[in-house]
């Protein structure tokens, strides 16, 4: 089977397990664990941050990071798509008591010019708008990247009223090689950032959240009280680390497979590219009546020995990652074209 589902199926490899086997680990709620000590400081420096912390999932320092920009019965402006809108379980709302204000984007990207006018008055009777949400690349965008002069707009129009600017970057390193743009640059634009290393980076597990010390010692705290903070953690966080190292520069493989099965779905006749220029690892189309269903897709293509995504009635969505190399894109790309 090759499976193009999400870049979250991917699993180990032997290089990861050697250096998950060499960790240097402690109990990391007393601070003792070297390799996530490790990791924290290489992941903040990378993005020009003090500090960073270490969580299990990307969902949990999304909802860290909320809690700890906000306050209970203050508002969120984010994309409509965005996860933390879509997928996230409404935790915003549980685990925060923070309304989130959606705002719709051209391929989940957000401009400056349609935020302005957004914080609501200083009034009595108006929810505290403190935060903004983006998210780069944007999965339910189509793998999209921010372009950086967007990204600085919008940080400095929330800067100048007061509010904090977060950026859900599950797959910011996506958009560091498709860009070419460093993490640095994107960072100075952020009061804090998320980044995923079990999407496309291939570890088995983990998520850092950069920002200043104090948000950072906030967020540390708050990850106790969110139950995510974990004992000998090094074993993952050197699997990360491993994966910053050796796993970043090659995602533009990826993305250069993504375009050959983007190429096959734009031949078919009743598929429609969403968006049509495909830029990351992220392959969206919609399927029309012709061809039935998303689901009917799925199956005919698993028939075939290729797993994707439906979404929706008609959202199918695919996805190259560290296990599917080109020959593997190459197959997928010859049953795609059989829809012919
Ligand atoms: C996957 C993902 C997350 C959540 O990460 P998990 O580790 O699966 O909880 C958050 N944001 C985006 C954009 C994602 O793609």
């Amino acid at each position: 089977m090759i499976d193009l589902r999400s870049d979250t199926v991917t699993t180990p490899t032997p290089g990861m397990l050697a250096a998950m086997l060499a960790a240097r680990v402690g109990d990391d709620v007393y601070g003792e664990d070297a390799s996530a000590n490790e990791l924290e400081a290489k992941v903040a420096a990378f993005f020009g941050h003090e500090a960073a912390v270490f969580f299990p999932t990307g969902t949990m320092a999304n909802q860290v990071a909320i809690r700890a920009h906000c306050d209970p019965g203050d508002e969120i402006l984010a994309e409509a798509t965005s996860h933390i809108v879509l997928w996230e379980a409404g935790g915003a709302a549980v685990h925060s008591g923070v309304s989130v204000r959606p705002f719709d984007g051209e391929w989940g990207l957000l401009k400056a010019e349609q935020l302005a006018g957004a914080i609501r008055p200083n009034d009595m009777h108006s929810v505290r708008t403190r935060l903004v949400v983006l998210e780069n690349t944007h999965n339910r965008g189509g793998g999209t990247v921010y372009p950086i002069e967007s990204v600085a707009a919008i940080s400095q129009w929330a800067r100048s009223h007061g509010l904090a600017m977060y950026l859900d970057g599950a797959r910011l390193w996506n958009a560091i090689v498709a860009s070419g743009i460093p993490g640095k640059e994107w960072g100075r634009h952020f009061d804090s950032i998320m980044v995923a290393f079990s999407k496309g980076l291939g570890a088995p597990s983990g998520s850092a959240l950069v920002g200043p010390r104090p948000l950072m010692e906030k967020a540390r705290r708050l990850r106790k009280l969110f139950g995510g903070a974990m004992r000998q953690i090094g074993y993952y966080a050197a699997a990360c680390s491993y994966a910053m190292d050796h796993h970043v520069e090659r995602l533009a493989e990826d993305h250069a497979n993504a375009r050959l099965l983007a190429d096959a779905v734009a031949s078919v006749p009743g598929f429609t590219l969403t968006p049509p220029n495909v830029q990351t690892n992220l392959v969206w189309f919609e399927v029309d009546a012709r061809h039935g269903s998303a689901q009917s897709v799925v199956a005919k293509l698993r028939d075939q020995g290729i797993r994707v995504s439906a979404l929706d009635g008609q959202t199918v969505r695919m996805c190259t990652h560290l296990n599917t190399s080109r020959a593997d894109c190459a197959r997928a790309t010859d049953a795609l074209r059989r829809f012919s």
